[in-house]
């Protein structure tokens, strides 16, 4: 790490609550590392409230860098995005049972089916207009594609929905289990299933459906695995799977201090005690705590930036507050903290969260407490 002196001189500016900034120029950053390793389009995946940043945010950032399509898990999550007056392609992959068809046709939302049995269902379904699909194809997850055993079947049953003009198939779908490895060979195999499902689509007679199987790993690493369109979710907040690129963080969770003390040598700090100052220290409450995602089992390199230096959080993460140590150092109440944000060589990453909680980056960003205020850079 490198150490930058610590700025003595602190600015009071003012009780700002705590903030989750959410960083378009990274998220565009990150756009252009990835064009930079693939030609096809882009599905710009912002399920989970766009991994905590922000559907709407990150939606129209990568937009404006080229994203030619969205992509959520959930069907209100893409109504949302379309309500919000997004014009280009949504694609929800993860649709409940008892699913209204004439939502998503009336919506213009694309809906993934992944077996003979959702299939069944939208069919049995007034829709008005034809729903359009994408053949959802199990490439390795047994999570929510059709096994490649009933592929014929679900070809059979999609073909006859369209020519009863209830369906129209505009995408196959795979996900890579394995993509994470850097090493095309992990995805060789899943990169076979996808030419075999898109050729036997091809020739029962489906106009060339759009192809997509890699996320962010796979767009970053294997080249392979692109197709027609890759889906990037991860990447686009910086978080890259693969550990093989420097991406921008794309958000920068702030803190207050709200409270100043200080203490004795020997002095316990927090719920059980666990950390006992060793000499006369600074300590001051920032107030986040796990209930606004910062988590709770972390080790004690965990530590939050003040003005280029960084401290240590001391004794147990409660629920609502931490306390880190400045030692010598006095900040005034006011002064902003950062818990996280992009890497400039002292702040900490949210990687570096990860790494002291034992979670992947995913987890901490979308953890972010709904109290935390949101606004954007
Ligand atoms: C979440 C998800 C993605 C995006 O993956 P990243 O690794 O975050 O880019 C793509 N496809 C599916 C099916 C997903 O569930």
């Amino acid at each position: 790490m490198t150490s930058t002196p610590c700025r003595a001189q602190s600015t009071v500016v003012g009780l700002r609550p705590p903030t989750l900034q959410t960083i378009p120029e990274s998220i565009a950053k990150n756009m252009a590392i990835v064009q930079a390793r693939s030609d096809s389009r882009i599905m710009a995946v912002v399920k989970a409230d766009g991994y905590g940043h922000g559907a709407l945010t990150v939606a129209r950032a990568a937009i404006a860098a080229g994203a030619q399509w969205l992509g959520t898990t959930d069907f209100d999550e893409a109504v949302n995005l379309r309500e919000a007056g997004l014009s280009v392609p949504i694609l929800a992959w993860l649709n409940p049972a008892g699913f209204d068809a004439g939502a998503a046709s009336a919506g213009g939302i694309d809906l993934a089916v992944g077996s003979v049995e959702e299939l069944q269902t939208l069919l049995e379904q007034p829709s008005g207009a034809a729903v359009r699909i994408h053949l959802h194809v199990d490439t390795g997850m047994s999570r929510e594609g059709v096994p490649r055993s009933e592929w014929d079947a679900i070809i059979l049953r999609a073909l006859e929905g369209q020519r009863r003009g209830k369906i129209f198939v505009v995408g196959l779908m795979g996900h890579l289990p394995l993509a994470d490895r850097a090493d095309p060979r992990a995805n060789e195999e899943a990169v076979a299933l996808m030419h075999e499902a898109k050729a036997k689509i091809t020739a029962a007679g489906f106009d060339d459906p759009i192809t997509h199987l890699a996320a962010t790993a796979g767009a970053l690493t294997d080249p392979a695995t692109h197709f027609g369109m890759i889906r990037l979710g991860a990447g686009l907040v910086g978080i890259d799977p693969s550990g093989t690129t420097d991406l921008s963080g794309a958000s920068r969770l702030t803190a207050p201090i709200v409270h100043n003390a200080t203490v004795m040598p020997g002095t316990p700090v927090g719920y059980g005690g666990t950390y006992t100052t060793d000499r006369t220290t600074r300590l001051s409450t920032l107030p986040v705590g796990y209930a606004d995602g910062i988590p709770r089992e972390i080790s004690p390199d965990a530590s939050v930036e003040i003005h280029g230096c960084r401290y240590p959080v001391v004794g147990r993460v409660s629920m609502d507050q931490i306390v880190i140590n400045t030692g010598a150092t006095y900040y005034p109440r006011g002064t902003t903290a950062t818990v996280f944000g992009p890497k400039d060589g002292v702040t900490p990453t949210i990687q570096e969260w990860a790494s002291w909680a034992g979670t992947i980056p995913h987890t901490i960003v979308t953890n972010i407490g709904s109290r935390v205020k949101r606004t954007i850079a």
